[in-house]
């Protein structure tokens, strides 16, 4: 798998170093997500304010850089958005990364280092897995904490 430097550099310090991962063992392993053809699993737990807006996104789980780094850059995306806010981006990038959009990652930041996996199906799910578990999430906010 061939990717630019500066891209393997981001995606590498996120899988490394993963921003807003926690011990999430309150939420039911009957929500964890996960990705058999990889080995990847995760769970997304999202803290919201009585405005409805997103104080936290975290996440716990194992999985391999793409999807550890997906989930890291993910939780500093959906921070501070409202809930619709925060499920149109989650819709967006899902269809960015599966080519059912004509837009791109070119404006969304470090997460644009994800773009390249666009071209191996399989790695697609590892990117796209934190996500979906973000969606059901969102749809199920566990209040402020
Ligand atoms: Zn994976």
């Amino acid at each position: 798998m061939a990717f630019d430097d500066l891209y393997q550099k981001i995606i590498l310090d996120h899988s490394r170093h993963p921003r807003n991962k926690e011990n999430l063992d309150f939420i039911s392993d009957d929500l964890v997500f996960e990705n058999p053809t990889c080995g990847d699993s995760v769970k997304v737990a999202v803290d919201v304010n009585n405005e409805g807006i997103v104080l936290r996104v975290r996440f716990d789980g194992d999985g391999c850089a793409i999807s550890t780094s997906s989930a890291s850059m993910m939780t500093e995306i959906l921070q501070g958005k409202t809930i619709p806010e925060a499920l149109q981006t989650t819709r967006t990038f899902l269809q960015i990364m599966v080519n059912t959009s004509d837009s791109t990652l070119e404006d969304w930041g470090e997460i644009e280092a994800l773009e390249g996996v666009r071209k191996f199906p399989q790695r697609v799910k590892c990117a796209t897995l934190p996500w979906h578990a973000a969606e059901y999430a969102l749809k199920h906010p566990a209040g402020e904490k």
